[in-house]
């Protein structure tokens, strides 16, 4: 390809609205356009990228059993109102209406489309397993679509399925899925590990999450040093970690704090650790209005509540709602004198001595209070995140905390959607059974932005080489150089004859220029022909990722560069190979 000849309109500018890097850098290297919130247009360089995390998702699939097929985006609303999740699935399904005033969604995922399929089309245990999967744009009314193809509306998706006759055979699928995710994300040059996960409302018992590991992840992970505990934090179980507190016998009364509202000041004002304050929340859960106590140094844990509380939308309530409840402002509430409100409280609220909480009454706190006697406790169970440095569940060794981005996420379903859906088989005695299911997920486009998110620098993205839009680039410094011309021409030629995806800079551009776009698209290796080396009879050769430079001999230029390709790729193969 020759740049004069390509639409990859470079930026020198960050447009505004991108706040994550690979949002940023997407957009300046001219690899995708924003068309409105949360769908995107991929353009020439960008595309390529995607068909290479594609074609590399498809290689795994295949070779781990999978078939692919073709699914549609138009779902009939009946298969969904089948499994329920018509009414459940909430805001974040495009619903729409044919001109019968029938209704449909565009496939958020697939589970109830494949299933009614393999319920039509499998009989017999001998058809089974079956592992199908496809690769598609997918539909989701995000409440934040955000951060480019991070989180998108419309967006790729890699999405397989497994039908096993049992539990066993469920498990050789999930492994094998297992395995193959993480051949794709070492394929693609990335970083990453797999978490223990929450299931969350697809439901099913066990599920793993694939990170991408990057300080801009909206994940929070949880790994162990020495054993090889690895978990979202959504998941991680926390033990109650009880230090003796220092007891200093405060009255059992309701102090006047005036403007004393957070935690910190809480603490400061009575002279206490934070973890002596007991911070009360309020959520609305579905149509309740509930109490969470947490200590005051801990960070609640939503997912865990959500789940313990089996609701459907969760979220904090508003003070409106709060000041409804309790007769105070947030900032001076807390679960002395509640009613009428379930109170749940986290596993180490009841080993916190001489309490202080909020009096439900502006400006006034209780200090001296003992849960369980002063207040109840509806609930008492683990609803807190994991911090750095607790023990392990594994082990007890400390744990560390990174960032990480969600790529992709494997699901053990069991028989939840064969039962309604009514998928099921004969086994050899001829008993009628439900299909024993898996489901595993690859964000294709998440993938794209998060390599970014992996590597870059200040000057742009640096492609892994397995999913670079392409290999090399040649830039012949002086176009008006009609000898630098020809040797990039014959590169250009040569690299193309070994197989290699090759771009040559021939715009009538200053180097300076050339150089900055070269570096702000990514393409892992750049040759450079000038003036000076080639007097010698030398190009440059720079590696995007490293830095590293290197002259090279004319009549071996090609070789070289072809052979620093397919070690780079071939080093991602072998290391799936182990
Ligand atoms: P998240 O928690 O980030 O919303 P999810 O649990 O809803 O993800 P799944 O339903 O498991 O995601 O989808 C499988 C994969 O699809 C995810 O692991 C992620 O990589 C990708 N994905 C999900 N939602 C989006 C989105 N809005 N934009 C881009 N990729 C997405
Ligand atoms: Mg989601």
């Amino acid at each position: 390809m020759r740049i004069s000849q390509m639409l990859a309109p470079t930026l020198r500018e960050t447009p505004a609205e991108a706040e994550v890097i690979s949002h940023k850098l997407l957009l300046r290297a001219g690899m995708i356009r924003k068309t409105t919130a949360g769908v995107y247009t991929y353009l020439p360089l960008g595309q390529r990228v995607i068909k290479k995390i594609i074609e590399i998702v498809r290689e795994e699939m295949d070779r781990a059993g999978g078939q692919e097929v073709g699914l549609p985006i138009i779902q009939p609303a009946e298969l969904w109102q089948e499994t329920g999740r018509w009414a459940v699935y909430g805001e974040e399904m495009f619903r729409l209406k044919d001109r019968h005033q029938r209704d449909f969604c565009l496939g958020p995922t697939h589970e109830e489309i494949i299933t009614d399929l393999v319920r039509g089309e499998v009989r017999s245990y001998k058809q089974l397993p079956l592992l199908l999967y496809q690769v598609q744009n997918k539909y989701r009314d995000e409440r934040r679509p955000r951060f480019g193809l991070m989180r998108g509306r419309e967006f790729i998706m890699k999405d397989l399925y497994s039908f096993d006759v049992d539990a066993d055979g469920l498990e050789i699928s999930y492994r094998k899925m297992y395995d193959a995710y993480c051949r794709v994300f070492t394929r693609c040059g990335l970083r990453y590990r797999a978490v223990e996960a929450d299931p969350g409302a697809i439901g099913g018992n066990a599920s793993h999450e694939f990170m991408v590991l990057a300080e801009s992840g909206e994940a929070e992970v949880v790994f162990c040093q020495v054993c090889d505990y690895a978990a979202n934090v959504e998941k991680a179980e926390c033990q109650p970690q009880v230090e003796p507190a220092e007891v200093k016998h405060l009255k059992r009364e309701r102090v006047f704090t005036p403007g004393v509202q957070t935690v910190e000041e809480v603490a400061n004002f009575f002279k206490v650790s934070p973890k002596q304050v007991i911070k009360t929340l309020f959520y609305q859960a579905d149509d309740q209005v509930i109490a969470v106590l947490l200590r005051g140094d801990r960070r609640i844990n939503e997912t865990k509540l959500k789940n313990l509380v089996k609701c459907l939308r969760l979220e904090l309530a508003d003070d409106a709602t709060v000041e409804r409840v309790t007769g105070a402002p947030p900032g001076s509430v807390g679960p002395i004198g509640l009613t009428g409100i379930k109170v749940y409280a986290d596993l180490e609220v009841p080993f916190v001595i001489e309490a202080i909480v909020g009096a439900n009454q502006v400006n006034y706190h209780w200090q001296g209070i003992t849960p369980g006697v002063d207040f109840s406790l509806d609930v008492v169970a683990d609803l807190r995140t994991m911090e750095a440095g607790e023990p392990c569940p594994k082990c007890a060794s400390p744990v560390t905390v990174a960032r990480g981005i969600e790529v992709g996420h494997i699901f053990k379903l069991g028989t939840k959607y064969s039962e309604v859906l009514g998928a099921k088989f004969l086994n050899e005695k001829g008993q009628e059974l439900p299909m024993v299911m898996g489901c595993y997920g690859i964000g294709v486009s998440r993938t794209m932005a998060a390599a970014v998110e992996q590597n870059y620098d200040q000057d742009g993205i640096k492609w892994p080489m397995p999913i670079a839009p392409f290999h090399v680039i040649v830039v012949p410094v002086s176009t008006h150089d009609a000898e630098q011309m020809r040797v990039a021409e014959e590169l250009y030629q040569g690299l193309l004859r070994s197989g290699l995806e090759v771009v040559v800079d021939d715009r009538n551009e200053r180097a300076g220029v050339k150089f900055k776009d070269a570096d702000l698209i990514g393409y892992p290796i750049r040759v450079t022909v000038g003036a000076k080396a080639l007097k010698e009879g030398q190009v440059e050769v720079k590696k995007r990722q490293t830095g590293e430079q290197f002259f090279v001999p004319l009549p071996e230029a090609v070789d070289y560069i072809a052979k620093l390709v397919k070690e780079e790729i071939q080093a991602t193969l072998s290391e799936v190979l182990k």
